[in-house]
């Protein structure tokens, strides 16, 4: 079985449908990447996913790990391995990114560790993604680019080691720096937990050095297609038109 399994799954924000029967597996170890043009619902499916209380989900069911989570807390979905990128990191003045991480890893007990441990574990991070270990003592969230949010998520990522990575690159502009942490990240993520990877994005160079195994493609709330990695030099070239003409014609 899957270890992400998701049927029927509908979702509604203020009243309005988004999200219509989405039908989704993913194997555990596997890479998939989400595609689709703008405001085709491809966040709200991570955040409903994840459990978003902001999202209403109206139908359908999500299994993950052997485990109905339809009706558990975002919390609870974190714990069972589940994590989700979306959150950039609130700015709390006086507060070092080091203690903020910290937490991350609290009520853990498979990831407690002492100061010591933790700071070496930080050290070890930051030298993999080639990031100054100053950054560590940056208040948090104070001033953060795009970019540098990417990268705390790149470090708890690597922190959590959660089963399940969804990965919202949104659309914020990364800089050839930040890119090369989030690949890192994700190719460390992939090599040292053979973690499962769900990633939602418009860059395809952020996918050049992943191995992809499947790629769905979102329209209008809808899963319209999915194939295997070729796809994304398709849509490179193509883009989405031909899908959205799919997806009207299915209206
Ligand atoms: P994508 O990530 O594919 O660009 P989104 O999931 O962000 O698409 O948005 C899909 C649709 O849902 C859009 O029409 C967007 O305006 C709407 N939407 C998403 N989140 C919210 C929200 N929190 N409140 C109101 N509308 C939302
Ligand atoms: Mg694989
Ligand atoms: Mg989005």
């Amino acid at each position: 079985t899957p270890l992400l399994s998701v049927e029927g799954l509908s979702a509604s924000v203020d009243e309005k449908t988004i999200l219509h029967g989405i039908d989704l597996a993913i194997p555990a170890g596997e890479t998939h990447v989400l595609m689709g043009p703008n405001g085709a619902g491809k966040s709200t499916l991570g955040h409903v996913i994840m459990g978003d209380p902001a999202y209403t989900q109206t139908s359908g069911s999500i299994r993950f790990d052997g485990e109905d989570i339809t009706d558990l807390s975002t919390d609870k979905r974190s714990r069972a391995g589940i994590f989700l990128s979306f959150q950039a990191p609130v700015e709390i003045p006086g507060v070092p990114l080091s203690s903020f991480l910290r937490a991350t890893l609290a009520g853990r007990p498979g990831l407690k560790m002492r100061g010591k441990e933790f700071r070496r574990r930080m050290k070890e991070l930051c030298a993999e993604l080639d990031m100054p270990v100053e950054y560590l003592n940056r208040e948090l969230g104070v001033g953060f680019s795009g970019g540098e949010k990417k990268k705390v998520e790149m470090l708890q990522l690597l922190l959590l080691q959660p089963k399940l990575a969804i990965l919202d690159e949104t659309d914020s502009g990364l800089d050839v720096d930040a890119l090369g942490v989030v690949s890192r990240g994700m190719d460390l993520y992939r090599k040292r937990t053979d973690g499962t990877l769900l990633i939602i994005t418009h860059n395809t160079r952020i996918l050049e050095h992943l191995d992809v195994d499947r790629v769905h493609v979102m329209v209008g709330g809808r899963l319209v297609h999915d194939a295997d990695a070729s796809l994304i030099d398709w849509i490179d070239e193509h883009g989405f038109e031909r899908f959205e003409a799919m997806a009207a014609e299915a209206n």
